[in-house]
């Protein structure tokens, strides 16, 4: 299970000595306040913890340095209370290499209009004192969220919400470990990327092993762990299979015991599978892979390890929030003009944690692989909105798209589809958005997600400083187009820009 209660963000508040003791002794205060209101607030995902306020460089950079070697702390909110003066910033900002976001608040909501003075004028200064911290943070390019607002208003904490799971995701994906079983699917191009460049870009490792391995962890599998696993499927799924269909997931739940004893073993939160590279397993998994999503694994299928490592961010992100989150696949289009919309599903691996209801667990002959008739998890998913995002390796740089859809109802029963299936109509419109996706290269396989929105990802990928493009209600071919073409020549010019 994903807990985001057990990571840190540090509440850090600027200021200077020039103010006196008095004043700084409140802004300690003050901001005390504000962090342990956000602490409390059943709407923040991580431990807020309240830092005493900086007031010198060395205290800045000393703070900064801590960030960085806190394994729980995944991000900062800064905010200047008063004025303060950034230069002071500068060494601290230019190690930090957590994210973080300028909280653009103010302790006082109002203006205290009767009462107001120069005691007041002088303590209460985050209206410039901001802008000055805001100048070095663009004058160092640094990527970083700014929300305004009181700290009260719900948009701001939904806002701190949004980006404080963005940053656990990111923190997850420092020293994460991916297993590639298998290889690429032989001539694939999307799936195929730049492992080494993923590791230093985003942190996590790729690295592929023989299918024999994960056999070999198969075939330790006991009979009793096999009855156990079998008793959980009992409970939670509706068994739709025949009795001579028992063998097949028996083996399945075999294949899932060792699966994920591989996995823990050896410190696994993302794997691939490919269904060319099959040797010594009896099926393709399918409801294993279903049930390792629905723990929180990522997954990607066809050796996929970009959209596995997205599916296990998303999963971080959408921790305890409703709706879930899985791998997905564009499989077939409605293109009727009354109402064009999507089918997506995949050959078999779709996460239960979207499912509407009990999934019924069945068995179905697959025409592609040349293996048994692998057990598979079959669902409906509920009406609402939703997400699909892709990541993609552009020779020169990662790209992410992001294209938000509504998930509609199937316009009627899909009595002979035996695979878990979500029907939904693209923003803004499905010929705008298929032409946006291709033009924009996104894969045929995303992270899809019904618990997060746009605002997660966008937050998400200036943590990793990837390009990122949106779909969205506002999306023209021609301004996509000119998105795309400024976007080759900013991410060529960029590195040397700083
Ligand atoms: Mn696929």
């Amino acid at each position: 299970m994903i807990k985001l209660k057990e990571f840190e963000v540090w509440f850090v508040t600027g200021s200077q000595h020039l103010y006196g003791k008095e004043t700084l002794k409140q802004v300690d205060e003050d901001s005390g306040k504000i962090a342990q209101y956000l602490n409390n607030s059943a709407k923040i995902p991580c431990e807020v913890v309240f830092k005493p306020v900086v007031t010198t460089p060395d205290k800045i950079t000393n703070i900064c340095v801590k960030a960085n070697t806190s394994p729980k702390c995944v991000g900062l909110i800064t905010w200047m209370h008063t004025f303060s003066p950034a230069k002071m910033w500068i060494e601290g900002l230019s190690i930090l290499k957590k994210p973080f976001v300028h909280l653009h608040t103010q302790f006082n909501q109002d203006i205290p209009w009767e009462s107001i003075d120069m005691d007041f004028m002088n303590l209460n200064q985050s209206a410039h004192g901001d802008r000055e911290f805001g100048f070095i943070c663009s004058r160092m390019r640094k990527n970083r969220k700014v929300i305004v607002g009181h700290w009260k208003d719900a948009e701001v904490v939904e806002k701190l919400d949004v980006w404080m799971r963005a940053a656990c995701a990111w923190n997850d994906w420092q020293g994460m470990k991916v297993a590639r079983f298998g290889d690429n699917m032989r001539e694939v191009a999307v799936t195929e990327g730049d492992k080494v460049e993923a590791q230093k870009k985003f942190g996590y490792s790729v690295n592929g092993y023989g299918v024999g391995d994960l056999v070999a962890c198969i075939e330790k599998a006991t009979a009793s762990q096999i009855d156990d696993m079998m008793a959980e499927y009992k409970q939670t799924y509706k068994m739709n299979f025949s009795k001579e269909q028992m063998d097949s997931i028996r083996e399945s739940a075999k294949i899932e015991v060792g699966m994920r004893a591989f996995l823990d073993n050896g410190g696994f939160k993302a794997f691939t599978t490919t269904f060319e590279d099959l040797h010594g397993l009896v099926q393709l998994p399918g409801l294993p892979v279903q049930r390792l999503m629905a723990d929180g694994y990522g997954f990607g299928a066809e050796g996929d390890w970009k959209t596995s490592a997205l599916v296990r961010a998303m999963k971080v992100m959408a921790a305890d929030l409703k709706g879930g989150t899985s791998f997905m696949e564009d499989y077939t289009y409605h293109l009727n003009p009354s109402g064009m919309k999507v089918l997506g599903a995949h050959m078999l691996e779709v996460c239960p944690s979207i499912a509407s209801g009990k999934a019924a667990l069945e068995v179905h002959p697959l025409g592609i692989g040349g293996k048994a008739d692998p057990p598979r998890l079959v669902f409906n998913v509920p009406q609402g909105n939703g997400i699909n995002v892709s990541v993609i390796d552009m020779g020169n740089r990662f790209r992410m798209l992001i294209n938000p859809c509504k998930v509609v109802k199937p316009d009627a029963d899909l009595p002979k589809l035996p695979v878990a299936r979500v029907v939904w109509q693209p923003e803004p419109n499905l010929k705008t958005a298929a032409a946006a996706w291709i033009l924009g290269g996104g894969a045929h396989h995303t992270g899809f997600s019904m618990a997060l929105n746009a605002e997660h990802m966008i937050d998400f990928a200036e943590m990793a400083d990837i390009e990122y493009l949106t779909i969205d209600e506002n999306t023209t071919i021609s301004d996509f187009k000119k998105d795309i073409r400024m976007n080759e020549i900013y991410y060529m010019l960029k590195n040397g820009l700083v």
